[in-house]
């Protein structure tokens, strides 16, 4: 093979394509990976400052070693690369009328909990059942409010399942979330032992260098600064990749991202199934990421605040793993799920920062003077792809595309299963399998 020529091209260094280029990688082909920036991680990219690691994107995972970027970790023989920071479930919260409970990840919690009404725990069985039991395919187009109408009018029981939204679908309208998508990412929270979060010791960087490190030991490459331009298609199939007007040869290419993105590529290779018009009718969740550095503050009890009265959640990542601040620090991210039409209104999105730090004083008076460091990123990205009822997963990207063959995608706009970046994670499992079938049948 010439040093231009590869099996696969993976476009994009995002969780989806690093794991894809890993999985293919080690089934021993020769894989290069093209990422337009000088480093990897995609949305999930992280930076230090001022002795805090501030995350882009990706906070922790649900799931943990259940979750696809793990189970593709232990497939290369790579678990050690990331290990999970233990958390303790009882660090879990959630503010309902300026108050803070814990968040019941256990059936005997829920019993217990200050967030249901006596009449809420009563229905709580029922609606558990309902969940446990519901017929998923029929409910892809179905609204959750309107389904949880036939479950409940309790309004506490109601909440209770709502407001797991906000943090599992970054969703900002709960209530319009596919009941489908809603049920399949609810019911391992109803089981005897619920997944929590989960963040890597040291941060996601372990992650992203093992990946790569997988495709170097196959003979493979990562190259920084390589922006795909276009696709080489010859006799009806994928021939290879342009960047800066040069042919990279091979026989497959994954493009693992974004829907904007993918239009870019695409421009000068119009597909079907892939036209501008259908890229740009899936939408993405959207909102504002607020990172505070506080010093000098005292707290070992409280690691998130679920906030669904203000479609919005806090980690206190520190508290999950203590690198992420330096000593006698605390590190404070907060994400806030907004509609487009929110988004346009700049008042309210420049609101954001105000809006917690005036929160996190009515736990923490004085806190306003503990904070050294302040970030506001505006996203219109979190997820690729929106989980509402007019959008419901099997409607989102496919992972291969049946009219040019050797074309596959991946990422979290694929309808793979799976939330946030776990979608992107299985999508990378699901095409890897793809590729190495039509590898071996080509
Ligand atoms: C603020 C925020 C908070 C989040 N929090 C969480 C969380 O707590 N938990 C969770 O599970 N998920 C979270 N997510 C979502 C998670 O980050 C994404 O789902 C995941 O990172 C998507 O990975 P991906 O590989 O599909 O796409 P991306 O990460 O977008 O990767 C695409 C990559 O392709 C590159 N690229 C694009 N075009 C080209 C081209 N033409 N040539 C070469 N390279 C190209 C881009 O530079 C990028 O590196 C969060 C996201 C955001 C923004």
């Amino acid at each position: 093979m010439g040093q231009n020529e590869f099996d696969v091209i993976v476009i994009g260094g995002g969780l989806a394509g690093l794991g894809t280029g890993a999985l293919l990688a080690h089934g021993g082909l020769r894989v290069l990976l093209l990422e337009r920036r000088p480093i990897l991680g995609g949305r999930a990219l992280v930076v230090k400052q001022q002795g805090f690691t501030l995350n882009y994107g990706l906070h922790y995972i649900v799931g943990g070693k259940s979750s696809p970027h793990y189970r593709i970790l232990e497939r290369i023989g790579k678990l050690n690369a990331a290990p999970l920071a233990p958390v303790n479930a009882k660090k879990l919260h959630r503010m309902r009328a300026g108050k803070l409970h814990i968040t019941p990840t256990a059936t005997l919690d829920m019993l217990t909990t200050g967030l249901l009404t006596p009449a809420g725990k009563i229905g709580l069985a029922r609606a558990a059942l309902a969940i446990m039991t519901a017929n998923i395919e029929s409910l892809w187009n179905v609204p959750i409010g309107k389904w949880l109408d036939g479950v409940t009018n309790e309004t506490s029981l109601r909440n209770f399942f709502l407001d797991l939204c906000g943090p599992l679908t970054f969703e900002p309208v709960p209530q319009e979330i596919s009941a489908a998508h809603f049920i399949l990412a609810v019911r391992p929270f109803l089981m005897p032992k619920a997944p929590i979060a989960y963040y890597p010791v040291g941060g996601w960087i372990g992650m992203f260098e093992a990946f790569k490190a997988r495709i170097e030991k196959a003979g493979g490459e990562v190259r920084f600064k390589a922006q795909a331009e276009k696709l080489a298609v010859e006799e009806g199939r994928i021939a290879g990749v342009s960047v800066e007007g040069v042919l990279l040869r091979s026989k497959a290419v994954v493009a693992a991202i974004p829907p904007g993105e993918l239009t870019e590529l695409l421009k000068e290779t119009p597909i079907a199934e892939l036209s501008a018009e259908r890229l740009k009718n899936i939408r993405p969740t959207m909102g504002v990421a607020v990172d505070l550095g506080v010093m000098g503050l005292q707290n070992d009890k409280v690691a998130t605040i679920e906030l669904p009265e203000l479609n919005a959640t806090l980690g206190i990542h520190n508290l999950f793993e203590p690198s992420l601040a330096p000593e006698g620090g605390h590190l404070f991210q907060f994400l806030r799920f907004m509609t487009a039409e929110q988004m346009q209104d700049s008042a309210d999105v420049e609101r954001s920062e105000s809006m917690i730090v005036e929160l996190l004083e009515t736990i923490w008076p004085g806190i306003r003077e503990k904070i050294v460091l302040r970030r506001t990123l505006i996203r219109p990205v979190l997820t690729s792809a929106s989980h509402r009822y007019d959008q419901p997963r099997p409607t989102l990207l496919p992972l291969e595309i049946p009219s040019l063959r050797g074309l596959f995608l991946a990422g979290d706009a694929t309808a793979s299963p799976g939330e946030l970046s776990n979608s992107a994670g299985e999508s990378a499992i699901l095409c890897a399998k793809l590729i190495e079938n039509y590898l071996g049948r080509s």
